[in-house]
């Protein structure tokens, strides 16, 4: 069997997520979107896990996979998966008496070393690895030139990618060369231009959390799907204040300080990857870029947003009579699409055979694309 699996998204009790996130409207938005694989997100929090428990088992068939994300020392994010909630409990009383909000924030943060965070996980049964890996601010490679300087003897499970990224990024790096890639949609909000952003397509043996995280052991996982990286928001190295873009040389002369208002230069994902590779590129799943229907759409439309009824009827329309987003982005026959919009089906037909002109995003700023 194959599942389409999103393995990384957070509950309202995380900064700046909307109250509209609740398992009933993710499992929704999972249905629409073909993801059949969902990540719970914030699953150490008690109050989340009481919320989900009528969830576990759901109508729409959906697989849900306990999901942690956590801050620990230097700021560096881990991602955490487990097979229950019981797990989630174990690890959560663990880490508690190194945290002050384990049990009211969604994202907690932990006074510990990469190596702490990942033995007492892993003791518990626990899957964890870096999220959005390369990021500047929060990601492993931000603050670390190594895995092991961050997790010592502990091996990460996996690494998440993060949307700035795709697998070729990582691929050139030689201590990642058996370390499977996720690619996971981090998202704050359930509606389906978030969920299933990113995902990843895996071979499982049967449905479950269990079989899930043991299909990414396996190294399971038939592609990666997600962002063109360049529309991420620190693809390229450039000013957080008013985003002029710099290479990295130039930035370094600079003293990472902008020459224009003084604002501070963060590396972009794309240069960090580049010096930290070392070695020929391993061979990876493929990685397929996708760009939400709903961005489709609006672009095809000239709409400002895709919440426009415009777009959410055109959305609705094409839904109803050919199936999931995915399979819409991937897999109908352009004719198809052409029968309900020739605009729409232009522009996946173009997307899907790479002509796509894109403007890269950096300092804090995502990037564009036109077809
Ligand atoms: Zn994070
Ligand atoms: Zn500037």
């Amino acid at each position: 069997m194959e599942s389409n699996a999103d393995l990384h998204i957070h509950s309202p009790y995380s900064m700046a997520v909307s109250p509209r996130m609740t398992p009933l409207a993710i499992l929704e938005t999972c249905a629409i979107k073909g993801i059949t694989t969902i990540a719970t997100g914030d699953a150490l929090h008690p109050e989340w896990q009481k919320r989900w428990a009528d969830f576990l088992e759901n109508e729409q068939g959906i697989t849900v996979v306990p999901s942690a994300e956590i801050e620990g020392a230097a700021r560096v994010h881990h991602l955490i998966l487990s097979e229950d909630f019981a797990v989630c409990e174990n690890i959560a009383s663990r880490l508690s008496p190194f945290s002050k909000n384990i049990g009211t924030g969604g994202r907690p943060q932990i006074r510990l070393s990469g190596v702490e965070i990942a033995r007492a996980v892993h003791e518990e049964g626990g899957f964890i690895g870096p999220a959005h890996a390369f990021t500047p601010w929060t990601g492993i490679y931000a603050h670390y030139n190594s895995m092991p300087a961050c997790y010592g003897s502990e091996r990460p499970d996996f690494l998440e990618l993060g949307l700035s990224a795709d697998s070729s990024y990582g691929a050139g790096i030689h201590e990642l060369c058996d370390v499977p890639f996720l690619s996971n949609s981090d998202a704050h909000s359930p509606s389906p231009l978030k969920i299933g952003r990113e995902f990843n397509r895996i071979r499982i043996r049967k449905a479950g959390a269990r079989e899930t995280i043991e299909s990414i052991r396996r190294g399971d996982i038939l592609m990666n799907a997600g962002f063109f990286p360049e529309e991420g928001k620190y693809n390229r190295t450039a000013c957080t204040r008013c985003f002029q873009q710099y290479s990295a040389a130039v930035a370094e002369s600079n003293g990472w300080r902008c020459p224009q208002d003084g604002g501070r230069i963060k590396k972009g994902v794309r240069d960090r990857a580049l010096e930290l590779s070392d070695t020929a590129p391993s061979r990876r799943p493929p990685y397929l870029h996708i760009i939400p229907l709903g961005e489709i759409i609006r672009t095809c439309l000239g709409m400002g947003s895709p919440e426009t009824r415009k777009c959410q009827q055109l959305y609705c329309a094409l839904i109803d009579q050919l199936g999931n987003e995915i399979s819409i982005l991937i897999d109908v026959p352009v004719s198809d699409i052409a029968g309900i919009d020739g605009r729409v089906a232009a522009a996946i037909a173009a997307f899907r055979s790479g002509e796509i002109t894109l403007v890269p995003g950096g300092g804090g700023k995502y990037g564009s694309f036109s077809f």
